[in-house]
């Protein structure tokens, strides 16, 4: 049994005149082109040699495909599994599987997990809103742990004070692709055994302690998503695990379809799944080739796309050294590698006059724009809407209101030019020397 892989069902048909599984419209001439102009599309300039050119695309891609043929395999197939093997040696995870986006990476391992309505899971208070979609959608308990103001990450000393009898999970995440402090958090989680999800959508490529982020709690997912440090065509993720339940993630991402043990009369058998907790049904997260080819591209660039960010912050570090009213993002060190996803940029405001607030405003007239900052989860009407206590939360997590209100925000790093670095550098020094008291 189980002499067909999963990947390769749906289209390989092997040496056959009438393959009767392809039955799917593939892409063509037109829809290739169609692919080309979106992903290249007309400049200001040359509208003219613009459209010269793509007539010469067409031409020579209508000689491409009489010398080669069309693909027909489009989903889940060897690109996908290249991926995960890819994957797995860099990130040194037993198990890897791509997925759509981290969200549905997250609701796999919370599943996986066995978490139920009631259940308490402890995440930071500042993160994106999809860390907690899962257990909020289920009626399980999102319990707040307040931020270490230095790194805006969770803070273990507040894990330990949220511990209760109902918790069941902990997920840290590497903001900005800057690690957590996992040791003391996985010691913890073993001893009130509770499982830890990484959320390490961040952190694709990030260490501690000589282990990649993402592998070292129960469970790590990873986001591709397109403003991500590396991306698979605009969304996609990974979920990793050294735990046996990992033999069961591909047969998770698409619905519980079995090849490998097949009923009488038929093909496959469809499977509930299970590790901790009781079964779960599945969902349909299956992934396209081309996000695969994407990736695969792009993951043989990840060291150097990773070396470009860090040296970008290291420039804004010594642009920032020794400026009254300025914190840099604190920088790799022999145990802590970040990606540098983002730049953490923090203003001490009791030398300033006036916050982050004030800074932003000021910097955003300088045209300095789009700094995205991640707001504390509380401060979205949905947790209030859902019943929780926001302001009994907010007064749990103070240094997360301090860091939003007054401290920090996050710049971006890539893949802005030198030019633009040097821009922005010179717009925040001379943005804190107007407000400096
Ligand atoms: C982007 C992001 C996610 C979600 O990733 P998707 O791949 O879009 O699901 C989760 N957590 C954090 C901290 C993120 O920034």
């Amino acid at each position: 049994m189980g002499k067909k892989k999963a990947a390769d069902f749906r289209y390989s048909t092997g040496e056959t005149k009438v393959p009767w599984a392809a039955v799917g419209e593939s892409v063509n001439k037109e829809d290739i082109m169609e692919v080309i102009k979106f992903l290249i599309p007309e400049g200001d300039k040359e509208k003219e040699s613009y459209e010269k050119q793509l007539k010469g695309v067409e031409e020579e891609i209508k000689k491409l495909i009489e010398k080669g043929k069309l693909q027909t395999k489009l989903t889940l197939g060897p690109n996908v599994a290249a991926v995960e093997e890819k994957a797995k040696k860099f990130l040194r995870s037993k198990y890897a599987c791509f997925l759509p986006c981290a969200t549905h990476g997250f609701e796999l391992a919370y599943k996986f997990a066995g978490l139920k309505p009631g259940d308490e899971v402890i995440v930071p208070a500042i993160t994106f809103l999809s860390t907690v979609n899962y257990p909020l959608s289920i009626g399980a308990k999102v319990v707040l742990a307040d931020v270490d103001p230095g790194t805006i990450n969770i803070d273990p000393k507040d894990i330990e004070r949220k511990i209760t009898k109902k918790t069941k999970m902990i997920v840290p995440v590497h903001i900005g692709g800057y690690p957590c402090d996992m040791e003391p958090i996985m010691k913890l989680a073993k001893k009130h055994n509770l499982v830890v999800l990484e959320d390490a959508a961040h952190a694709f490529g990030a260490s501690y302690k000589g282990k990649m982020i993402g592998t070292i709690g129960d469970f790590g997912a990873y986001s591709f998503h397109e403003v991500k440090n590396i991306n698979s065509a605009g969304e996609g993720g990974i979920l990793t695990t050294n735990h046996s339940c990992g033999k069961d993630f591909q047969i998770a991402r698409f619905g519980g379809f079995d090849l490998s043990n097949p009923i009488k009369l038929w093909l496959y058998d469809v499977v509930a799944l299970k590790w901790k907790g009781d079964y779960f049904i599945p969902g349909n997260y299956s992934v396209t080739e081309i996000q695969a080819v994407v990736f695969l591209s792009q993951l043989t660039r990840i060291k150097k796309i990773i070396e470009r960010r860090r040296k970008a912050a290291e420039y804004l570090d010594s642009r920032f050294k020794g400026i009254p009213g300025i914190i840099p993002q604190v920088l790799d060190t022999k145990d802590i590698k970040s990606t540098y996803h983002l730049y953490l940029f923090q203003i001490d405001p009791s030398v300033l006059k006036g916050d982050i607030q004030l800074f932003k405003e000021k910097i955003t007239a300088k045209g300095v724009t789009q700094i995205f900052h991640f707001a504390p989860l509380y401060k979205f009407i949905r947790m209030k809407q859902m019943g929780y206590d926001v302001k009994k939360i907010e007064k749990s997590c103070p240094n997360a209101e301090e860091a939003f209100r007054h401290r920090a925000t996050h710049l971006p790093l890539y893949p802005l030019t030198d030019e633009q670095l040097k821009y922005m550098a010179d717009a925040i020094i001379e943005t804190i020397k107007e407000m400096r008291k």
